[in-house]
C-alpha cells in the first residue's frame, strides 16, 4: 500500500479524540502481543440535584423513595449532549442507602434508572445501595464507584472530572484524582473543602467542564 493511501490523521475522528495505550493480552499458549485500548475521559455524575431534583427538607436535600417523586430535569438532556459531543463518557455515580437501610426497594432504583438511561445520553450507573454503617468502599466519600468504572471503561481519572452537590461528591472525585466541580445550591450541611471549582448550576458546572478541557488541550 502506498503511504498517500492513508488518510491523514485529522479525517480518523475517533483516533483523534483519544488516547491509546498498549497492554499486553496472552492468548491460549501464554504468548503475548499486545493490543491498543483507548483511554477515555469520563464526568462523573451524582445523581440527585445534578440530574434529577432532590427533595429538599430543612435546607437538606434527599432523594426521592418514590417512582413517582423522581422528576429528571428538563435542561439535563442538552448539557449532557454537549459532553457528549466532546466525547466524554457520561457516569452516573449514586449513593443510594435508602435501599441498605431499608426505606426503598432496590427495585424502585433500578425502575428510576431505567427511566434516566431512557432519558439522558449516559454511559453507565454506578450505584452504592450500602447503608452509612457498612462503610462500604464504594459509598462515596470513598472513591470506590469511580475506581471500578474506571477500570471497566479504561478511564484516564487524571482527565476526568466530577460533578457534584454535596461534599462527599468532591472527597470522592479528589481522592479518585479527578478535578471537582461543585454546585453550591446553599444546603445547610457541611461544605466540601476546596473543591477545584464551585458553580451555581449544572449547566455553569458543564460549561466549566468544557473551557477547563478545551485550555488543558491548548496548553
Ligand atoms: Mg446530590
Amino acid at each position: 500500500m502506498s503511504v498517500d493511501v492513508v488518510p491523514p490523521v485529522q479525517e480518523l475522528g475517533f483516533l483523534k479524540r483519544r488516547h491509546f495505550v498498549l497492554h499486553p493480552v496472552f492468548g491460549d499458549h501464554s504468548q503475548s502481543f499486545f493490543s491498543m485500548t483507548p483511554i477515555q475521559r469520563a464526568v462523573f455524575l451524582d445523581r440527585d440535584g445534578i440530574l434529577n431534583a432532590s427533595e429538599i427538607r430543612e435546607g437538606r436535600p434527599y432523594a426521592p423513595r418514590r417512582v413517582e417523586d423522581f422528576h429528571i430535569y428538563p435542561d439535563a438532556r442538552a448539557a449532557l449532549e454537549r459532553l457528549k459531543n466532546e466525547d466524554f463518557l457520561l457516569i452516573v455515580a449514586t449513593n443510594q442507602p435508602d435501599v441498605g437501610n431499608g426505606f426503598i426497594k432496590k427495585h424502585v432504583v433500578q425502575e428510576m434508572h431505567r427511566r434516566l438511561k431512557d432519558s439522558l445520553p449516559i454511559d453507565d450507573i454506578e450505584v452504592c445501595y450500602s447503608a452509612q454503617s457498612e462503610n462500604s468502599p464504594r459509598r462515596k466519600p470513598a472513591p470506590g464507584m469511580l475506581l471500578d468504572a474506571a477500570s471497566r471503561w479504561q478511564i484516564d481519572l487524571s482527565q476526568s472530572y466530577i460533578i457534584g452537590d454535596r461534599w462527599s461528591d468532591m472527597e470522592a472525585g479528589r481522592r479518585a484524582g479527578c478535578l471537582t466541580i461543585w454546585i453550591d445550591y446553599g444546603y445547610t450541611e457541611k461544605m466540601p473543602e476546596c473543591p477545584d471549582f464551585c458553580t451555581r448550576s449544572f449547566a455553569e458546572a458543564v460549561e466549566c467542564v468544557l473551557t477547563h478541557s478545551v485550555s488543558r488541550k491548548n496548553s
